[in-house]
């Protein structure tokens, strides 16, 4: 495929508020490989949209988004997590607000960190079906499976995952344990997404990084995905989380598409939420 941009990405660098990049890494994929692809079938997607988002009332075309391509990845993840990290904290030290498309949920570490320097407070609330709170899989720290645990211990406490359905026993207790924030798939179904972001704000009330892991979504929606679980979130859920906190939210991420499983319909989700985000940031301005 062509190197596409991602469409409204008229921006240069230097004026624009929100930058795109890409990392087109699946390395420590356990089920299903093929998420290096989605930042590219994201963009192709994309320029399937008007530019005028009627549910946000914004034009795209009236907002400052750079798209940086993709950004350079080696063959490991630490290497890879190192490389980004620089570019990471440059797009925090300009400024800006970044946009990761993954690649792999393991990608969201030093985005996450690199915001965290910039806002003292920042909380961390992730979209997904799992609790990716393992110490290590499959002999791999830095695999996707461990994100959640690494940014609890790492980076954050301030912290809230949205969707879950999915875990081991040790990451039940864990999370029973020590009182995370977890707020379950059935939770969302049960209570309204409403409830469930009155909490999350009751609980974070400072600046936010967002991440959503595709896998949130029920596969019915987006099957495309490096490790599906069914019984999951709606679209509409997603967006009114990402609409609620928008005004707070000072990074975002979009990862876990392996666009390869599907006709086309999850990389066309994935492209309609960042621009949904996009929209709903813009407008609180
Ligand atoms: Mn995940
Ligand atoms: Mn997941």
């Amino acid at each position: 495929m062509q190197n596409i941009l991602f469409a409204d990405a008229n921006s240069d660098y230097k004026t624009a508020r929100y930058v795109i990049c890409g990392v087109p890494f699946d390395g420590t994929s356990s089920f299903r490989t093929g998420s290096r692809l989605a930042p590219q079938e994201m963009r192709a997607a994309s320029y399937n949209f008007e530019t005028y988002n009627s549910f946000f009332d914004i034009d795209l075309a009236d907002v400052q988004i750079h798209d940086a391509g993709d950004l350079e990845v080696a063959s490991t993840i630490d290497e890879t997590l190192e490389m980004i990290s620089v570019t990471a904290e440059k797009y925090i030290g300009d400024g800006k607000i970044p946009i990761m498309l993954g690649g792999e949920h393991s990608l969201t570490f030093p985005f996450v960190n690199a915001c965290k320097s910039k806002y003292p407070d920042l909380g961390f609330v992730v979209l997904d079906a799992h609790m990716d709170f393992r110490q290590e899989y499959r002999g791999e720290k830095n695999s996707h499976a461990c994100i959640s645990r690494h940014i609890i211990e790492n980076v954050t406490q301030k912290y809230a995952s949205v969707g879950i359905r999915s875990g081991n026993r040790e990451e039940y207790d864990y999370v029973n344990e020590n009182n995370i924030k977890v707020f379950s798939a059935e939770d969302v179904f049960s209570n309204g997404i409403e409830s469930v972001i009155d909490d999350i704000r009751n609980e974070i009330k400072g600046p936010i990084y967002l991440s959503v892991d595709m896998d949130a979504i029920d596969p019915a929606y987006a099957p495309a995905l490096g490790t599906p679980e069914p019984y999951g979130l709606t679209p509409r859920d997603v967006r009114e989380v990402i609409s609620s906190l928008a005004p707070k939210i000072v990074g975002f991420d979009l990862v876990e598409i392996a666009p390869e499983y599907d006709s086309g319909g999850t990389a066309v989700m994935g492209a309609k939420l960042v621009r949904d985000f996009i929209a709903a940031s813009a407008r609180a301005l």
